[in-house]
């Protein structure tokens, strides 16, 4: 059995710069350091962080006035910020940067009294976040479209005063067909100048329709809540070749690999590229002979570290020292 490793897989920008946050946050500072909401859709890395001292809440409430808290790389609505204000959370902001140009491009959309459609999937926090830029009590408002019959379906106000936007982790294909009814029924339509499905995602999507031309099972390195990881998965098993998303090797079984001759191996952006080697391992213990690592894309973008982040460990350490 031959394995091949896609490439690029696993943590993107905005996954490393959350983890990094998160980290940097816990060295730095005494006091306790609240995350809100899994930092990154990821098992193992919330349970890394966990064990190094961080306390993941979903609710602001949750958090004793005046603490320090971490948004997530998924992004918060503005009612979340203004919560946080109420309670004078100190807030150090791990929202994706590409996360955060989506918003922009919706606060601007209803700061000119355009309606936007979002295309998403309901629930998830990302799509929560960016619907929760507009103000619900305004006039104009905001749409959620998950499928081409919503596409088919929606009213909007003003045809000629409408613009859309999208989650940052869906399937390019899916998002393609969507977007072609929209842009069929409101032809003025206001679009981003560049796609919100950012470039971690797509990049990853890319190899796995390689991967399928060859491969015979694909397996998926990433938590069940992760957006991008069942992307993955989901285009291996709509290509007709087996596929599974795992959390970790444990839960590979024999019955997958019976009679595979070529695996193809990726990680979704949070996954980090120490289970993706576990997984390697545990493919060698199966008799897998070739390990191949593929050629790619490769990925220079690198996001700052944000200000607050400086600002709040500066004071904290000046604090410390002056003590
Ligand atoms: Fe940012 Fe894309 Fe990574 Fe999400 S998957 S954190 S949008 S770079």
């Amino acid at each position: 059995m031959k394995v091949l490793l896609a490439n690029p897989r696993g943590f993107c920008a905005g996954v490393d710069r959350a983890i990094e946050i998160v980290e940097r946050t816990l060295d730095m500072l005494e006091s306790p350091v609240y995350v809100r909401h899994e930092v990154v859709h990821n098992r193992c890395v919330v349970e890394e962080l966990r064990n190094k001292g961080a306390i993941f809440v979903e609710d602001l409430n949750e958090i004793p006035e005046g603490s320090v808290v971490i948004f997530s790389a998924h992004g918060v609505s503005r009612r979340v910020r203004e919560d946080a204000k109420r309670r004078r959370l100190r807030v150090i902001d791990a929202t994706c940067p590409l996360v955060t140009k989506v918003h922009l491009e919706v606060l601007k959309n209803h700061r000119e009294g355009y309606e936007t459609i979002m295309i998403g999937h309901r629930g998830h926090p990302e799509v929560d976040g960016t619907i929760g830029q507009y103000d619900t009590t305004s006039e104009n408002t905001i749409f959620l479209v998950e499928s081409p019959q919503d596409a088919e379906r929606i009213q909007i106000r003003n045809p000629l005063k409408v613009a859309m936007v999208t989650q940052t982790t869906l399937s390019i294909d899916d998002t393609a067909e969507i977007i072609e009814i929209l842009v069929a029924r409101f032809p003025n339509i206001r679009r981003p100048k560049k796609d919100d499905i950012c470039y971690a995602t797509q990049n990853r999507q890319n190899t796995i329709k390689e991967l399928v031309k060859v491969c015979d099972l694909i397996l998926i390195v990433g938590s069940k809540n992760s957006s991008n990881s069942n992307r993955l998965h989901e285009i291996a098993l709509k290509r007709g070749v087996d596929s599974y998303l795992i959390d970790t090797p444990e839960e590979i079984s024999s019955h997958w690999l019976k009679g595979k001759q070529c695996v193809g191996l990726s990680a979704g952006a949070s996954a980090p590229e120490t289970l993706v080697q576990s997984v390697v391992l545990a493919l060698k213990n199966y008799q897998a002979t070739e390990i191949v690592e593929q050629v790619g894309v490769e990925e220079k973008i690198t996001f700052r570290l944000p200000k607050e982040l400086w600002d709040f460990t500066a004071k904290s350490t000046q604090s410390v020292s002056t003590k």
